[in-house]
């Protein structure tokens, strides 16, 4: 007698922590039976929406205040409940009603449970607060939208000033190239430089703030012919500073064309210009087939960089050498990671000073999924 009464107590402490679990948590949290009626619901959730238990318990969950938000909230309600029902775990952001008819949004799911016949006996419907982080993630979205914009409009206005200083600079040199003297000329030279530079700067600009644009579409890529492309269009310094490019046995990808061809150019274009002086660039590019990912490096055996660096480079605008020692801008790499992150892939170097560079990248192989 006394085991039974043991048992019992063991059983409704279990069920007291339980109860206190379930009501006190911040997430709303329920019981729905397989066609949608609600058998229980915590305080959290009837205390969000300034109800009694009465006036939901025992209803079909679409016609409970939460979700008298619209007509279509409350039909795709009923819908995602007939698939939970049917075994399938459902997920999804829905705004909802509070009290006093105030809306929020939440991170919605309903999880089936099964009996030991692989039915579905019940579903727990649950939801999480998430508006402050639906409010930030629209707010990034706006800033993004704006800055990118302001990039672009800013980056075209520049650019026609810039021609007018080059032109009437070049024009200024020939017209009256017997008149000038040595300093007058080197005047012009550095005015014509810098006016070089800065369009430099402005496209790269450019190039950085559109990599992000929405209307990039994902294609197949042979990644093999986009590096035959990449080195054809490299083909003068290539030859100048007697580089060899080793390129092995690369996969198809589902990738952004252009994008793809701006990272490779990127790197490229670095291992050439970041190596000794006294050796020739060899610049090896491979892939390995990482599950999810592809994973491809592009390595060289040039100038180095100290490991202190390694997460730096990646930002915008830093640089590890002064313009005189190699110009430059400190936009590549962080272009490079806007573009692998774009692709769901992660972008690092492994790198020792004055023992060559090895750039990684990874690409999602699904992009979807
Ligand atoms: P930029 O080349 O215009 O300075 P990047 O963003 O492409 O800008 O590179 C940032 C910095 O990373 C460079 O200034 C350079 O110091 C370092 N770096 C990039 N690639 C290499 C490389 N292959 N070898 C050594 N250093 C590199």
């Amino acid at each position: 007698m006394t085991d039974i009464k043991n048992y019992q107590n063991q059983v409704e402490e279990i069920a007291r922590k339980f109860k206190g679990i379930f009501h006190s948590t911040f997430q709303f949290i329920g019981f729905l039976t397989p066609d949608g009626t609600l058998t229980e619901a915590n305080d959290s959730a009837i205390q969000f929406a300034g109800l009694q238990p009465a006036d939901v318990i025992g209803k079909k969950f679409w016609d409970c205040h939460w979700w008298r938000i619209s007509e279509q909230t409350r039909a795709e309600l009923k819908a995602n409940i007939e698939r939970a029902a049917k075994g399938e775990f459902v997920q999804y952001e829905v705004e909802i009603l509070g009290a006093n008819n105030t809306t929020t949004t939440i991170l919605f799911n309903l999880k089936p449970l099964f009996n030991e016949r692989n039915e579905v006996y019940s579903i727990i419907p649950e939801g999480r607060l998430i508006q402050e982080i639906v409010d930030t993630r629209k707010e990034l979205i706006s800033k993004n939208n704006e800055l990118s914009r302001f990039t672009t409009i800013v980056s075209h206005d520049l650019k026609e000033p810039l021609r007018m200083v080059s032109q009437f600079m070049n024009k200024l040199e020939q017209k009256y190239a017997g008149s000038l003297d040595d300093k007058a000329r080197q005047y012009i030279f550095y005015a014509v430089d810098g006016a070089r530079r800065m369009s430099k700067l402005i496209d790269e600009l450019l190039n950085y703030s559109r990599i992000s644009e929405k209307d990039k579409t994902f294609e197949r890529i042979n990644s093999l012919n986009l590096l035959d492309d990449v080195k054809q269009s490299l083909k003068q310094i290539i030859l100048e500073k007697n580089v060899l490019v080793e390129i092995s046995e690369l996969p198809e990808i589902i990738a952004i064309k252009t994008a793809i061809r701006i990272l490779f150019t990127n790197l490229i274009t670095n291992s050439i210009k970041y190596s000794k002086s006294d050796i020739a660039p060899i610049i090896k590019i491979a892939c390995i087939d990482d599950i999810n990912y592809w994973q491809f490096s592009v390595s060289d055996n040039g100038i180095g960089i100290n490991k202190e660096h390694h997460e730096m480079i990646f930002q915008l605008f830093s640089r590890l050498h002064s313009r005189v020692e190699y110009e430059g801008t400190g936009i590549g790499l962080a272009t490079c990671k806007k573009i692998v992150e774009l692709h769901h892939g992660k972008i690092w170097v492994d790198s020792e000073l004055d023992k060559g560079s090895t750039f990684f990248f990874t690409i999602k192989k699904n992009i979807d999924a």
